[in-house]
């Protein structure tokens, strides 16, 4: 067997043969579930960034933690290839990718687990790591009344891929991302062994994983920690002329104490002119109203920023929604008549992102590349990444949002593999750039490295969310003197480097080779 994968591997000729390979393999493998060629057309070879596309030698459909552990357990016998879990592909830079190396799709593995633990008076839901959050949703509120406590803005994303990474919404601030709303995990790590751990049970691989890029083991079932959902939402949009009046707003409402805030805060920044995608018509949350450009002052910069806010609610508590959310808007210093809101039911509010994405996809151009970047700036960082990026280089947009929040360092756990600048108010920034008709794609490529550059350049306390480094230097900086926890997890866990390549951290090395008689 050993063998017989060597020479498909470094053998180009072998290719024409791949069909009867696949069916050698799937049989040797034993697999419940099923594997197809690689192929650069395949899905396993893209990722919504569109930026980066490498043929895997094959996309594996496990049915499970089992043949995900067989699937690692022969990469480990070979000396080159490299195991990939994809969870919805949603990465930008070829995160979930395996040049030559074998894809799994973990969404084959999705109604695995669903199963509702109501424990010590607290409630969960353990869900499969291939699991997409729009699912958990749904399935949680209609069946159980109960909902996670902590979103990403888009829910067609996996519960695996966004636990490698953090997870990161509006009620980050309260309940810290999902990262820090997990209490169990089910892993198969770069050894093939599939692990049960948690904070007090091999808590090493527990907390390595979560945040750990992939690079520790694949997350084939999450015990998530869960809250009663709300019925409705109100949702509220206020906008601000001025980044300090923003910021201090912001922060003001994620230091408040639960139920003395709104129950979600986010924010973003748009431009000062009628641009569909990045002026004024960006802000009404009802299509029937409109942004009303008079109300802001002529003293106003080419930039403004829209402070976004959601207040839970059941529906017996109608009657003092309008006393509660107006006392705490009353306390805000926005631009007088520059508000927007509407009701909506809590799985509306939270499927927001999805439903915008269905309507960019009926009536837009079709999927281009999404060259996105990502960053935690620190707040005393802040002021001067707003003056220097956002009203300097992106004074005209990126042809999409440019989010900009606080969250409260102390509700992430340091023991995650995840870094964040110092300090306790730190900002998430998203450059969600779309494509259609703007600059050429190497050229917002280039205006994000630039970014990053200035800020490596000024000394700005900030780190990549999503990260993307080409060379060990950079991903040494990343980490700093989480570096060598990092590597000492990479030794324990997946000391063979088979595991998440396309991140581009750790590399196989072929001198590590464990010989095996037989498969
Ligand atoms: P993939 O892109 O498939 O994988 C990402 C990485 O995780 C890869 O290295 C992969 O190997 C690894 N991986 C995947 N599954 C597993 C698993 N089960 N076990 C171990 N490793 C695994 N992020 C936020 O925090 N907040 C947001 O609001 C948000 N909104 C987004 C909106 C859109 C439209 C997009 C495209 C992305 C958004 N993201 C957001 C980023 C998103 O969280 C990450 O890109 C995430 O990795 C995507 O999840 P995925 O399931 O598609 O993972």
């Amino acid at each position: 067997m050993i063998a017989y994968l060597g020479r498909i591997v470094h053998d180009n000729d072998a290719e024409s043969k791949l069909d009867d390979d696949v069916s050698t393999i799937s049989k040797s493998l034993d697999l419940q579930g099923s594997i197809e060629n690689g192929d650069v057309s395949s899905l396993a070879s893209k990722d919504f960034g569109g930026l980066y596309s490498v043929k895997p030698l094959f996309l594996i459909k496990p049915s499970g933690a089992e043949d995900i552990s067989r699937v690692v357990k022969l990469a480990s016998r070979t000396s080159n290839l490299t195991v990939a879990a994809r969870g919805n592909g949603h990465s930008i830079n070829g995160q979930a990718m395996a040049e030559g190396g074998l894809v799994i799709d973990m969404r084959s593995t999705e109604k695995n687990h669903f199963e509702f633990l109501p424990i010590n008076g607290s409630h969960y839901i353990d869900v499969s790591g291939g699991a997409l959050w729009e699912d958990v949703l749904t399935r949680c509120v209609s069946r159980y009344g109960y909902a996670p406590r902590s979103w990403t803005d888009y829910l067609s994303l996996t519960v695996g891929g966004t636990l490698s990474n953090a997870g990161v919404s509006g009620q980050a601030f309260r309940y810290g991302p999902q990262t820090s709303n997990v209490t169990e995990l089910e892993v198969v790590t770069g050894k093939g062994e599939i692990t049960v751990c948690s904070e007090t049970l091999n808590s090493e691989l527990f907390f390595g994983v979560l945040g750990g890029l992939g690079q520790f083991g694949v997350i084939t079932r999450a015990r998530i920690k869960l809250q009663q959902a709300p019925d409705m939402v109100r949702w509220i949009r206020v906008v601000y002329s001025e980044f300090e009046e923003f910021t201090r707003d912001a922060e003001f409402l994620v230091t408040q104490k639960e139920g003395e805030s709104f129950d979600y805060v986010e924010g973003f920044v748009f431009c000062n002119n009628d641009d569909p995608f990045n002026g004024w018509p960006s802000v009404p949350l009802d299509p029937g109203h409109e942004f009303n450009p008079t109300h802001i002052s002529q003293t106003a910069g080419s930039i403004l920023y829209c402070l976004e806010v959601a207040f839970h609610y059941r529906n017996s508590d109608h009657p003092t929604v309008d006393t509660a959310v107006n006392g705490l808007l009353g306390r805000l210093r926005f631009v007088e008549g520059l508000k927007s809101q509407v009701d909506v039911s809590y799985t509306k509010f939270l499927l927001r992102v999805n439903r915008a994405e269905e309507q960019v996809k009926a009536n837009g151009p079709g999927d281009g590349p999404h060259p996105w970047l990502n960053l935690f700036v620190s707040k005393s960082d802040v002021v001067n990444f707003d003056r220097t990026v956002f009203k300097t280089m992106l004074k005209d947009g990126v042809g999409g949002p440019m989010l900009i929040y606080p969250l409260l360092r102390s509700k992430w756990d340091d023991r995650t593999s995840v870094v964040l600048p110092e300090g306790e108010i730190v900002y998430i920034v998203a450059l969600l750039r779309f494509v259609p008709n703007g600059p050429s794609v190497e050229k917002l490529v280039a205006q994000n490295r630039e970014i990053v550059n200035w800020c490596i350049k000024v000394g700005l306390d900030f780190k990549l969310y999503l990260p993307h480094y080409q060379s060990k230097g950079d991903w040494e900086r990343h980490f700093g003197n989480r570096w060598s926890r990092f590597v000492e997890r990479k030794a324990s866990f997946d000391p063979m480097a088979i595991l998440a390549p396309g991140q581009n951290i750790f590399r196989r090395d072929p001198s590590n080779i464990i010989i095996s008689r037989e498969f």
